[in-house]
């Protein structure tokens, strides 16, 4: 088998033989030496090539290299302290070009030159070759994956679900309709009615991630048409013991990513911090709001404002220093059919939202299992009974549950401090934007 390398560049260490592979990000041609930055899915480093060593016709094609073309480069690492990229670097001996690039390159991937928003989405897969690009999806695998990790050593199984839905799952406007043969069917707002019904089997803690679909006519820097939901949900004796674990999972994501070597240089080049608090502080909507008035902020009596969540976000990084706070208790009247309702007062909900940074990140709560009740709720959202084919499992067995669901793309922002969600995002869809 051959090897397309034998390291990554992060992996360098002096005075070894190298193969590497990867694009080529800078050149620079001094006569005699030329320097090639070559970029790897880890990181940059230096290549030298020198005429002498490494003999004309290897130098020739250094010479002729195009910034982007795909190479594999051979030679020796040695330590060299003015080195620009880790104080080490590579005397080349050996190149050889896979695939060239077209130059100029639409968008500038250097840093150096900025691009809109919107024109570094067009050129999304370009815009990517920029390394601190790149950083947002490895960092944002790491970060599901230390989520999946929390969740599988607690027991939870993936499950996969339906995008395609007979009903939508919250009565609301916001879902797309899509023909499914000659029958008119809709693209999944959320895996909620599946991953709550499965719980009747038996099967007690479940998770799913896939993208959901809303129909959000607005144009806002935390709204996508199409994101990656996360989803939670278990069987509980009550809503604490989703907040516990919705708590655990966040907290280790956090504590891993800070562990991780990769992570910890890309953060540092961000600039950016990311800790948890000791515990998450919590209050109900109710309290949420008082603070607010408190604040002179304006209030809605049914759901926090986005004003609203940024000044409270503010409120608690100052006086408890968490930059996350779990609101609770939200009215029925703004929360989906599905939510359990306070016994003393229907009006209330078993709900939460997780705020971070000023931002919802999810929203969750104890769901109504009892067929009866559910139905009720149903019922007094105005909505159509028979328009929910899920109700019939809830006869058999329903446990009691509660679970919660989470934005990925909104998480990866906050934590990266990104201005807009769609930053985050691989394939961003939006009312305006199809492609790529
Ligand atoms: P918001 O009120 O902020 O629009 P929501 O309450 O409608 O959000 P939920 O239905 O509670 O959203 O969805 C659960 C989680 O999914 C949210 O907390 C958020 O992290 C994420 N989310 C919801 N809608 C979007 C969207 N349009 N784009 C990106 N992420 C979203
Ligand atoms: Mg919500």
């Amino acid at each position: 088998m051959t090897m397309l390398r034998n390291r990554y560049i992060a992996e360098i260490k002096p005075d070894e033989e190298v193969k590497l592979a990867g694009h080529v990000y800078e050149i620079r041609d001094l006569g005699k030496l030329a320097f090639v930055i070559l970029r790897d899915p880890t990181g940059l480093i230096q290549v030298v090539a020198n005429r002498k060593a490494c003999g004309d016709e290897v130098f020739e094609k250094v010479k002729n290299l195009s910034k982007e073309d795909f190479v594999v480069v051979e030679g020796k690492a040695v330590a060299n302290e003015k080195a620009p990229y880790g104080g080490r670097e590579v005397v080349l001996s050996k190149i050889e070009v896979m695939a060239e690039s077209e130059a100029p390159l639409p968008i500038d991937v250097s840093g150096k030159i900025e691009s809109t928003l919107d024109k570094r989405l067009d050129w999304r897969f370009i815009d990517m070759k920029n390394p601190d690009v790149l950083g947002i999806f490895i960092f944002q695998s790491k970060l599901v994956g230390y989520m999946e990790e929390f969740l599988r050593k607690n027991r939870f199984v993936r499950i996969f679900t339906s995008r395609v839905t007979s009903a939508a799952t919250e009565g609301g406007a916001d879902y797309f309709p899509i023909l499914y043969f000659n029958k008119e069917a809709f693209l999944a707002q959320s895996p909620q009615l599946y991953k709550e019904s499965v719980l009747v089997s038996g099967i007690d803690r479940v998770y799913d991630v896939g993208m959901v679909y809303r129909a959000e006519p607005h144009h806002t820097p935390r709204h996508l048409c199409e994101y990656v939901s996360f989803d939670v949900e278990m069987v509980v004796t009550t809503m604490k013991d989703v907040l516990e674990i919705q708590e655990g999972m966040l907290r280790y994501a956090f504590e891993k990513l800070n562990k991780d070597e990769l992570v910890m240089k890309f953060l540092e080049k961000m600039g950016v911090e990311i800790t948890f608090p000791k515990k998450i502080p919590e209050v109900s909507f109710w309290e949420a709001n008082e603070i607010l008035k408190g604040l002179g902020v304006e209030t809605d009596e049914h759901d926090l404002t986005p004003e609203g969540e940024r000044r409270l976000c503010s409120y608690f990084a100052e006086n408890e220093e968490s930059e996350f706070v779990l609101v609770h208790s939200f009215p029925f009247a703004k929360k989906p059919f599905y939510l359990m309702r306070h016994e003393d007062n229907p009006e209330i909900t078993h709900s939460f939202d997780l705020l971070y940074r000023g931002l919802e990140i999810t929203s969750g709560g104890q769901r109504e299992h009892r067929y009866v009740e559910r139905v009720k709720n149903i019922k007094d959202k105005g909505l159509a009974v028979e328009q929910f084919d899920h109700l019939r499992f809830f006869k058999y067995g329903m446990p009691p549950h509660a679970g919660f669901g989470l934005g990925i793309e909104r998480l990866t922002m906050k934590m990266l401090n990104l201005k807009n969600v769609r930053e985050a995002s691989l394939t961003p869809r939006d009312p305006e934007r199809l492609v790529p």
